[in-house]
């Protein structure tokens, strides 16, 4: 068989696969209705956008497309010359693949950008989420970032107690002393607080996993310190906070690692106690100007061989840090791999990468896809490229004779669907 019609029967199956979706951030869609959408204002929450500031737009000009102005040929003019330098991206296709599934034109430009962003308008009613969702997406269910009295119809929960464990501007303490009716004392009050919130977050609200996603403000290496180190820190933000306020927590350079990492693992314990998989940010940030090498997959492994019971879903393909990824999920067998957003960081890399998990990881650890948008059209757009990428490394596969036919639908199926609906229990 040529490598074409593989391909194409591939991808049929998989075209009728119902698709676990492991990661989002959606709004609800009520939130999304009571919003004045527009093109822009959409389609630049992120991802896109971050590219269009890579090829040199400012900051001002990206708040004005973001912005509430209704102006659209305004805010065509000044889109146009950064959509032009940067929509070779997988970002930009992405939207461009969207606008194709779910509005029915072919091309973000000059001659249509007024008429998709009529049709966004028109669309943005009842029932939207089910059209793109369910009709158009064939998602069973998604897990939804942190809302946890999301839309069952559509979502499950994961949380995310990572302000919890990196103090930042929030005066946190006293938020959890208000809602809980506490006075926190010292660490072993806010170990405690944490463990009966994780408890009862999956109690009541029937959240499926925990997240974390610290790459983005600190480096993933979670060093083991004794509770006295971690204790001492917590009492001086405790003293800190007493005599000056919680703003002046950051000039007083307090040394807060120790205190973090100790906090992760009292969180990775809550995981085991109360099974739950823990769900991490591995590889590349979203929004410009991170330190990648902070978010290297690599800096984990203590935890994995730490708590060997908890199972870990390592998010984004670990981008650009694949190959360290595939090392890691081969050696431990609660480490998962996740292609959440790896569709649209880049199709050629996923490509490669899946062929490269086949060969590398069983496959009942691959996840193949999380949309990882926080508009909706991003996920139609997002899903149709995953199961383009998936029939086609499955199809290189077969082509070169690695796999046959049958075993390539079985593991696109597992990829989309039985893996990640096992893993987090659905
Ligand atoms: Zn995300």
């Amino acid at each position: 068989m040529n490598h074409k019609k593989i391909y194409m029967e591939i991808l049929e199956h998989i075209n009728k696969v119902p698709v676990i979706d492991t990661h989002e951030h959606l709004e609800s869609e009520d939130v999304r209705l009571n919003r004045t959408v527009d093109l822009f204002n959409t389609y630049l929450i992120h991802y896109a956008s971050s590219d269009l500031v890579s090829s040199g737009m400012g900051d001002n000009e990206l708040a004005f497309l973001t912005g509430d102005s209704t102006d659209m040929e305004k805010k065509w003019s000044v889109f146009k010359p950064y959509w032009e330098r940067a929509r070779n991206t997988t970002y930009c296709k992405s939207l461009i693949s969207a606008t194709k599934g779910i509005y029915g034109i072919d091309d973000i430009n000059e001659d249509t950008y007024l008429l998709i962003d009529a049709k966004m308008k028109e669309c943005n009613k009842k029932g939207f989420y089910k059209h793109v969702l369910k009709d158009l997406c064939n998602i069973e269910v998604s897990i939804l970032d942190s809302d946890i009295r999301c839309d069952k119809e559509f979502f499950r929960s994961a949380i995310r107690m990572d302000r919890y464990i990196k103090f930042e501007s929030v005066d946190v303490i006293a938020e959890v002393e208000k809602q809980n009716n506490i006075t926190v004392t010292g660490l072993s009050d806010w170990v405690e607080y944490i463990n009966r919130a994780v408890a009862r977050y999956k109690k009541v609200y029937g959240i499926v996993c925990i997240k974390t996603a610290m790459a983005y403000e600190r480096i993933l290496k979670y060093d083991k310190t004794s509770f006295f180190d971690a204790e001492r820190i917590f009492d001086s933000v405790l003293a800190i906070r007493a005599k000056y306020g919680w703003n002046r927590l950051c000039d007083a350079n307090l040394e807060l690692k120790p205190l973090e990492d100790y906090l992760m693992h009292i969180l990775v314990q809550c995981a085991a106690e109360q099974n739950l998989p823990v769900q991490i940010h591995t590889g590349l940030q979203e929004r410009n100007g991170n330190y990648i090498t902070n978010a290297n997959p690599t800096h984990l492994i203590n935890l994995f061989m730490e708590y060997p019971t908890v199972r870990f879903d390592l998010f984004h393909g670990g981008y650009p840090y694949s190959g360290e990824l595939c090392a890691i999920a081969k050696n431990f067998r609660n480490v998962f791999v996740d292609l959440c957003w790896t569709h649209i960081i880049s199709r050629e890399f996923t490509v490669r990468l899946i062929e490269e998990l086949i060969d590398t990881i069983p496959m009942n650890k691959i996840f193949g896809f999380g949309g990882d948008y926080c508009f909706v059209e991003g996920v139609c757009g997002h899903l149709y490229m995953a199961k383009e990428n998936i029939a086609l490394a499955l199809a290189n596969k077969v082509y070169k004779g690695y796999i046959g036919m049958d075993e390539a639908l079985h593991i696109g199926k597992r990829m989309l669907y039985d893996n990640p609906k096992e893993f987090f229990n659905l």
